[in-house]
């Protein structure tokens, strides 16, 4: 059975409830095979097949017949696509035939062996005809507007004919469906057809008298609902079988889906220990604050399970005393598709790319197939979690893929999207072997936050190259951002797009802190101890220091020989000042760091080796993760704090030292790479460009040597930044974008019959 429908006013109108209709009952009977049929140019198909609510199609004519692929890779049907060819004269032989001819208006579109106008009926002059008839090629004109000059007899019958011969079917088996005078020809070739509700008059006229073609009242994907039954294309039975089930409405007014757990697990002896989490992460804790307030929701994770582990536990409780209305709900996955999903893939393949080190990304198809897997069932656990019109916020580029799915289950729901890591251009982001469809997913979105303007703009930019969009909402990012004096700076952002009817809405969130952190563990009298043993063993030196987790993104081993050159250049330093670099380990699997690690460990050995002296250690290197109190009394004690990450999506040590020094009145001088998202939002920190050798050198030497009243002022200029836009900022103005967006998600919504399972 084959569908051949044209796309604009057919396949793609109607209302949402017909369309959502027609395109679950293709997706439940796969014994239905979809072609497009279509005026468009192939270039111009591209953005519905990243559309995850619209069906693949298995072949796509277009360009009024005279292209024919094969619509999952888009490879030319042979012969079909050689025959056509023949007939076609060339674009420029064609130009020149017609240039003399007035009234023509180029259709400025993508196409292809055709060439196509706009134009008003007095503009086919015999002139006109003539000309085309010495180029051997046929003239159509349709909807009162289009023309097109095409191949001789080839248009969008003659193609649909020749494709059902190639595949061998019976007449009786394709059902066309169209709107407008260019889909006429489909309806000579003695197949079924069907005009759909509020077709061109021209084309009802033209095919008024055939037996076989049914003009229904429904427009767009309705008729072709109103045909299927007509011409009983699925029997009864198939019809009935036509939505896929929905998932049935959960509890919570807010889904948190996440990668990770709220909690630690242990196994000690069979047996599951759950604790706080310790990971070096500052975000886990700071999306748990939602919930402190008592709001009931629910948390979707992995959790490790093997089959011999028994029974698994898919909802448990969070931390009752602090969250009482928090569950969490858990997707079960074996060790081997975190593996591939989290250490290996994502690690490989986007973590790489995101950060504009594309050349380091490996894409491998068969990591994919289970990236999709593990996201799919991420979206099936938010769909079960969510009350009706909940609002599911889910979390950071291991889950790009939840969107998509989450969409068809849930239609009711407003799907709100933190992207928590660097989000490069087009340049750098089409790399990505599977951009079309990531994109298509996160255009499922209502609300997409970034931490920076530039962030956001940069998605817009790979939107753009997959779909068209409508940038229908902008504002200016200064003052609260950045514009020119960084890297990562925008003078204006697009805070509303449009995609097929769809708004979906764009802003910059910076991740603020949970100051209450900084402050408890300023308070706590191990830290204290800590500071006041800091104290003795730096006694007139002055640290800089460092904290990071391994990774190139973090521009560690450039600090190291920035640091060594430091040492070099200013050989008043020796003795006065010292390193104390913090680089937290990446997980063993994550075989993507080995190298860096022995480089790392090879210039520490190296910098000492040449530069330590009895009684001075020019750079202490902790290859481990400290525990966070024990990190403030680090902050609280560097007078330079060296954050200069070649790329990062905001940097969170960098508010932690600002915070530390601005709650203790600290002179302590930042220095901040300019491409972190931080240096887009923050005042007060000395930037550097990290690619620059010698400006990092510079910036840590005037770091070192700033006037301590400078250095208080930067400070407070800065901590003024952190205090205001903490944690609950952030989460208060998320959240109320989330909420005005709400609006374009409820036309959506009211439309969608969500069916009980
Ligand atoms: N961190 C920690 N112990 C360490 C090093 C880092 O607890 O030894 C924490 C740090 O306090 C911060 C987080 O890890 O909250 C790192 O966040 P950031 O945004 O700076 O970098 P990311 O690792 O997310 O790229």
């Amino acid at each position: 059975m084959l569908l051949a429908t044209d796309l604009d006013g057919t396949f793609l109108a109607g209302d949402n409830e017909q369309r959502l209709k027609l395109y679950q009952l293709i997706a439940a009977h796969p014994e239905i095979k979809l072609a497009f049929v279509t005026g468009r140019g192939l270039e111009s198909v591209l953005p519905l097949l990243s559309d995850p609510t619209i069906p693949e199609p298995d072949y796509i004519i277009c360009d009024v017949g005279c292209t024919v692929v094969d619509g999952h890779t888009q490879q030319a049907i042979q012969p079909l696509q050689g025959d056509i060819d023949k007939f076609w004269p060339g674009d420029h032989v064609v130009e020149q035939a017609v240039a003399h001819i007035p009234n023509l208006q180029r259709q400025d579109v993508p196409q292809e062996r055709r060439f196509s106008f706009f134009c008003d009926a007095a503009a086919i002059s015999d002139e006109l005809e003539e000309a085309v008839r010495g180029l051997d090629c046929d003239l159509l004109y349709s909807a009162g507007l289009y023309l097109d000059i095409l191949p001789k007899g080839v248009n969008k019958g003659s193609t649909l004919r020749g494709l059902v011969k190639l595949l061998g079917l019976s007449d009786e088996d394709v059902l066309v469906a169209g709107d407008t005078l260019n889909d006429l020809s489909m309806y000579e070739h003695g197949f079924i057809g069907v005009c759909v509700g509020e077709s061109e008059p021209a084309l009802l006229q033209g095919t008024e008298n055939r037996a076989r073609v049914f003009h229904a009242d429904e427009p767009g994907c309705g008729g072709i609902l109103q045909a299927f039954e007509h011409f009983g294309f699925l029997g009864t039975a198939g019809m009935e079988a036509e939505q896929r089930d929905v998932a049935v409405p959960g509890k919570s007014d807010l889904v948190i889906v996440y990668h990770r757990l709220p909690y630690e697990e242990l196994r000690e002896n069979g047996v599951t220990i759950r604790r706080k989490p310790t990971s070096p992460n500052g975000i886990i804790p700071t999306l748990m604050s939602f919930f402190a307030d008592g709001r009931a929701g629910s948390w979707v994770a992995w959790s490790v399970h093997e089959p011999e582990d028994g029974k698994f536990e898919t909802h448990t409780e969070v931390d009752v005393a602090q969250y009482p209305n928090l569950v969490a709900s858990r997707v079960a996955l074996s060790k081997s598709d975190v593996d591939v999903f989290y250490k290996k893939f994502s690690k490989e393949a986007f973590w790489p790319t995101l950060h504009t080190f594309w050349e380091r990304a490996t894409f491998r198809e068969d990591h994919w197939e289970i990236f999709l897997d593990v996201n799919r069932r991420f979206a099936e656990a938010a769909a079960v979690e969510a009350a009706e019109g909940a609002t599911v916020w889910i979390h950071d580029y291991n889950l790009w893929m939840v969107p998509a799915f989450l969409r068809e289950l849930r239609p009711d729901v407003v799907i709100a999207f933190f992207h928590h890591t660097y989000f490069p251009s087009a340049d750098v982001f089409n790399v990505i072997p599977w951009r079309r469809d990531i994109i298509g997913s996160l255009l499922q979105c209502d609300y997409i936050g970034f931490h920076i303007p530039r962030q956001s703009e940069n998605f817009v930019d790979v939107a753009r190259g997959v779909t068209p969009l409508e940038v229908t909402a902008e504002m200016n990012c200064a003052p609260r951002f950045f514009t020119y004096g960084c890297a990562v700076g925008l003078d204006e952002m697009s805070t509303e797009i449009k995609v097929n009817d769809r708004l979906i809405r764009l802003g910059a969130h910076p991740v603020g802190l949970d100051l209450k952190r900084v402050e408890s563990a300023l308070q706590d009298v191990k830290v204290q101890q800590r500071m006041e043993e800091l104290r003795q063993e730096l006694h007139s030196t002055r640290m800089i220091l460092s904290v990071g987790r391994l990774d190139y993104t973090k521009g560690i081993l450039e600090q190291l020989e920035a640091y060594e050159r430091l040492l070099d250049e200013y050989p008043d330093l020796h003795d006065k000042v010292t390193l104390m670099m913090v680089c937290v380990p990446a997980a063993s699997e994550m075989t993507i760091y080995r190298d860096l690690q022995s480089q790392i460990e090879q210039a520490v050995g190296r910098i000492n080796g040449r530069f330590a002296k009895v009684g001075w250690t020019p750079l202490q290197f902790f290859f481990r993760s400290l525990p966070f109190a024990e990190l403030v009394a680090y902050y609280s004690m560097a007078d330079v704090m060296w954050i200069t990450p070649l790329r990062d999506g905001l940097n969170l040590v960098a508010k932690e030292y600002i915070a530390t020094q601005g709650m203790t009145d600290g002179a302590g001088v930042l220095v901040l790479s300019e491409f972190a998202g931080a240096a887009a939002e923050l005042r007060g920190p000395i930037l550097a460009n990290p690619h620059d050798r010698t400006e990092l050198v510079k910036t840590c030497y005037l770091a070192l040597t700033l006037k301590r009243d400078e250095a208080r002022s930067r400070m407070r200029e800065a901590y003024e930044v952190v205090r205001h836009n903490d944690i609950k900022v952030w989460s208060d103005e998320f959240m109320s974008a989330v909420e005005a967006s709400r609006s374009g998600a409820a036309d959506l919504s009211e439309d969608i019959p969500t069916k009980v399972a």
